[in-house]
């Protein structure tokens, strides 16, 4: 994939020196923003400063208090009412960029819905001359594509983006790509996801596009659904989705990665919209044969009391903070998860 190399930027310091955090914006404060607010609140390695949803933002270079953030979304709809701080406005993310420059890099949790949304918004960053980081946790195959064809621009304007970096696509698709080496040649990628969430407004986004991929919908159907109608299908199937054969990233990324062709990977899973625990325990399955000629399968599994929040949000840092040294770097433009390694955010 391509991406620039621009000058040696050297940031490394002694490690008695004070290192300052990363400063990191999340864009989308529904589900898995705030589950992302939750998880920065612990690491002493990133800060959180900027937060944007629909109706408004908030900045402070200082760091912004997630109680009081959660308080204003919560009562009120949106981080615009947050006092003092909070900025109403219909054009969140422009003005958020325009006026947070000092932001290292965001977490894009925002829904792609249309699913042209995420590369719109990458196009924002590429016209505002901010340069960062940016990470998204995207999933449609489709999606991906639209950003492919922005890696020029993205590395001509000094962004280092980071795609597919959630759960599925994401942490699985990174554990078949290491998965992979074992094998001479890789025959099949089999990803099969578990989720449970206590109700389905708490990610409202996530559940729209998975309806998209069920028989008979669309993207734009699903869009177009009111909460109401969205509850009269989640009755009809008691609160569960299932899903097969979706249309999901893993497989481009793989294939650009090099490691099997987009029709050897299958992604399918099922969704409890009325449990917290896990339907099935989510994992990938990686069957190859070794350079000896043994046809085998390797399987990750991950454990059944992570959340889907824990498994997207976690990687998402993971990749942002992978993202930082490769921009500290010079090292701009397009990556996905399945060709980066993830560091661990302390
Ligand atoms: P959500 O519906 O709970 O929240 C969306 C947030 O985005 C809200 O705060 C909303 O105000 C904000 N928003 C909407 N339009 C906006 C705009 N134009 N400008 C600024 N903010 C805007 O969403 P969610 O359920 O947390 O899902 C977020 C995304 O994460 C979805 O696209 C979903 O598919 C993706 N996701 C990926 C994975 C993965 O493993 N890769 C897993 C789960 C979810």
């Amino acid at each position: 994939m391509s991406a620039q190399v621009r000058g040696n930027t050297n940031s490394s310091v002694g490690s008695s020196k004070y290192i300052a955090p990363m400063r990191v914006g999340v864009l989308g404060f529904g589900g898995l923003g705030q589950a992302a607010a939750r998880m920065l609140v612990a690491k002493q390695e990133m800060l959180w400063v900027a937060a944007a949803d629909l109706k408004g933002y908030a900045y402070s270079g200082e760091g912004l208090n997630l109680d009081t953030c959660l308080a204003a979304y919560q009562s009120q709809g949106s981080l615009g009412y947050l006092e003092p701080g909070g900025i109403l406005t219909s054009r969140s993310i422009q003005e958020l960029i325009a006026q947070a420059s000092s932001v290292d890099g965001y977490f894009l949790a925002l829904p792609n819905l249309p699913n042209t949304f995420i590369a719109s918004v990458a196009q924002m960053f590429i016209k505002s001359g901010w340069r960062g980081v940016l990470v998204d946790a995207i999933k449609r195959t489709s999606a991906v594509e639209q950003l492919l064809v922005l890696k020029e621009e993205l590395a001509e304007a000094g962004i280092t983006y980071l795609t597919g970096c959630g759960a599925t696509p994401g942490l699985l698709t990174a554990g078949a790509a290491i998965a992979a080496q074992s094998y001479a040649e890789v025959h099949q990628v089999k990803i099969t996801f578990g989720v449970g969430i206590a109700n389905w407004e708490a990610y409202r986004a996530t559940i729209r596009e998975d309806i998209a991929h069920l028989p008979g919908y669309s993207v734009e159907r699903a869009r177009a659904m009111t909460d109401a109608e969205v509850e009269a299908l989640l009755d009809q199937t008691n609160g569960v989705l299932t899903l097969e054969n979706m249309e999901h990233a893993d497989d481009v990324m793989l294939e650009l990665a090099g490691i099997c062709s987009r029709d050897c990977v299958t992604v399918g899973g099922v969704v409890d919209t009325r449990n917290p625990k896990k339907p099935l325990s989510t994992n990938v399955q990686v069957t190859g044969r070794t350079f000896e000629g043994k046809i085998s399968t390797h399987t990750f599994t991950l454990g059944d009391e992570t959340s889907m929040a824990a498994n997207v949000c976690g990687p998402a840092f993971g990749y942002l903070k992978a993202g930082v040294a490769l921009q500290r770097r010079g090292i701009y433009g397009l990556f996905t998860a399945a060709e980066i390694m993830p560091q661990f955010v302390k």
